[in-house]
């Protein structure tokens, strides 16, 4: 059986986190990549947009100065993300330009979302970069910005982006096959995000690269599902994994959106911007 969308998907916002980008020794995962960047043209040419929301930028600043261990210090972890943003949106040139698609980078901080005027541009042009059928990476403007280099690897940043541009899916990849029950079973569906949900979605582990888990994962979801875009959390190794998730197929786990009446507006700003509120000083 396959999975039912509450609407077709015409419109996809896909994380990658910083694991997804870069291997153990801050090289980057070019083969995966390559794999996503082709399914992403076979999308492209189905009529489905696809938004990339990626990390990797400090991994690949530390892999460019032949570093594994990250530092602590955060101007050193701003400076490995500027030098790393360069090779990252240089790689997706390269693979997107093999699958004859185009890329362009752009670079958010939290005040955009903040700032009515900033969060409007902030559509426009990415508006303006769909309609040229051009990808948009973006990423956290981490030179300004530190709030994904503290916590979450743009988990929050990716459900903020995929109400910005009113998506119909977020898919968030990463190392894991999808949200685990106590048993280890993965959730194939979730409606409600309740205090059990809550207590198996514990902290990360990869100290070196990941910065939230599934915690930052799930604070995401609940801003994405609110903002009524249903959500999958799936491994970004599996074969063919957009295509197939787009057809129905039931991989990962599978969030479904809150059934609350779209915001418009005026409201909808308030209300992405309260979730900006809300992290503040977490
Ligand atoms: N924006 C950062 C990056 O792209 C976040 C990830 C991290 O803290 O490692 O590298």
């Amino acid at each position: 059986m396959t999975r039912t969308f509450q609407r077709p998907i015409k419109r996809i916002v896909v994380k990658l986190g910083s694991s997804q980008i870069a291997d153990s020794k801050m090289r980057p995962r070019t083969l995966q990549l390559s794999a996503l960047c082709r399914q992403i043209s076979q999308l492209y040419k189905k009529g489905v947009e696809v938004v990339l929301v990626s990390s990797g930028a400090i991994a690949l600043g530390m892999g460019e100065l032949g570093e594994t261990k990250r530092s602590t210090e955060l101007a050193q972890l701003q400076a490995r993300a500027a030098i790393g943003q360069a090779a990252l949106m240089r790689l997706y040139s390269e693979l997107f330009r093999k699958v004859r698609l185009k890329c362009g980078q752009v670079l958010l901080t939290w005040d955009d979302f903040d700032n009515r005027t900033r969060f409007l541009n902030a559509r426009h042009t990415l508006e303006a970069i769909l309609k040229k059928g051009v990808v948009p990476v973006i990423n956290e403007n981490d030179t300004t910005s530190t709030e994904e280099i503290k916590f979450g690897d743009n988990d929050k940043l990716s459900a903020l982006v995929a109400s910005l541009l009113h998506a119909d899916l977020l898919v968030i990849l990463s190392d894991v096959e999808g949200l685990y029950d106590a048993d280890k079973k993965v959730y194939e569906e979730v409606r409600e995000i309740t205090a059990e949900i809550e207590g198996v979605a514990g902290g990360t582990k990869n100290t070196h690269m990941a910065r939230g888990g599934m915690r930052a994962k799930i604070d995401a979801i609940k801003i994405a599902t609110h903002a009524r875009i249903s959500c999958v959390i799936t491994a970004g190794n599996i074969k063919d994994v957009l295509v197939r998730l787009v057809k129905g197929e039931r991989i990962g786990t599978y969030f479904i959106e809150k059934k609350e009446k779209l915001l418009d507006g005026d409201s909808e700003h308030e209300f992405i911007r309260s979730h900006f509120k809300n992290s503040k000083g977490r």
